[in-house]
């Protein structure tokens, strides 16, 4: 048994530990309620996916950790879905690739934004040694409204390459308007996110964040040439027409 009373081998095992972590995050005042509305539009892109990460997501959880590691300044972004559903994951992978961590919220409060960054420490954020940021609050993003353009000028504000799973479609573009090499978990292959982002991952964020990290040791020996001979090679179109060809054909073999 594990954290949901339900064995692993329950075909919907995965959908079950989510919805129960999201529900969980919105009891601690961590997940708001559009949090949920999020899940539950994911949840349906995974099942067309057949919950499984796909080849072409796989090769962009590569390309992603080729990136995160030849980044100057990555920083890693947490909202309140992320950090309901992979607290320890995000951790784990920002001190694979020396990351920073960014609370950055589409509803920000300051008692969620403390609430996220408690319970980021709770799951080893110090002993990780990985900085979390975003209570400085005193950068901006150009050309979004005041609250949702709040970031700290030391993290997304000067960062180069930045990870912003589930991220706004107007943030995500404001960001890469920025200049800023965007990488973005996104389930849905046509939200605007994921079609703005340089390599746009098109799984769930439970799995693809630990292939991320697990690529990104894997990779940890190779030099800058192969790193970003991985990074030239992945093709952000091809990755999204895959994913939707596989969602829409609905073959779940
Ligand atoms: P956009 O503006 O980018 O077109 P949106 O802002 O309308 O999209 P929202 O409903 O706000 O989209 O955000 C939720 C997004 O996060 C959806 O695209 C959904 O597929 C995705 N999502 C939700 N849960 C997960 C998850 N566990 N893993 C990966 N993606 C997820």
């Amino acid at each position: 048994m594990s954290e949901i009373d339900v064995p692993e081998s329950h075909p919907r095992y995965q959908s079950l530990l989510t919805r129960h972590r999201i529900e969980a995050g919105v009891e601690r005042g961590i997940t708001s309620k559009q949090g949920l509305i999020a899940e539950g539009r994911g949840e349906a892109f995974d099942y067309l996916l057949g919950e499984r990460t796909i080849a072409s997501a796989d090769e962009a959880a590569r390309a992603a950790a080729a990136l995160l590691l030849l980044a100057e300044r990555p920083v890693l972004s947490v909202n309140g879905n992320v950090a309901a559903l992979v607290p320890g994951e995000m951790i784990d992978l920002a001190a694979a690739v020396g990351a920073d961590v960014e609370v950055n919220l589409f509803n920000r409060t300051d008692e969620r934004m403390r609430a996220i960054v408690d319970h980021l420490r709770e799951h080893g954020a110090d002993d990780a040694g990985v900085p979390i940021k975003g209570l400085a609050a005193d950068g901006r993003i150009p050309g979004l409204d005041h609250e949702r353009a709040t970031v700290d000028a030391d993290g997304i504000g000067s960062a180069d390459v930045v990870l912003v799973p589930l991220e706004d479609g107007d943030r995500a573009e404001a960001l890469s308007a920025m200049g800023k090499t965007e990488i973005v978990i996104d389930l849905n292959p046509l939200s605007r996110s994921a079609q703005t982002a340089a390599v746009p991952i098109i799984d769930n964020i439970l799995r693809a964040v630990p292939n991320i990290t697990e690529h990104a040791r894997e990779l940890s020996a190779a030099s800058d040439e192969e790193l970003e001979r991985i990074v030239r090679e992945f093709d952000p179109e091809r990755a999204l027409a895959t994913a939707e060809d596989a969602i829409r054909s609905g073959d779940l073999d």
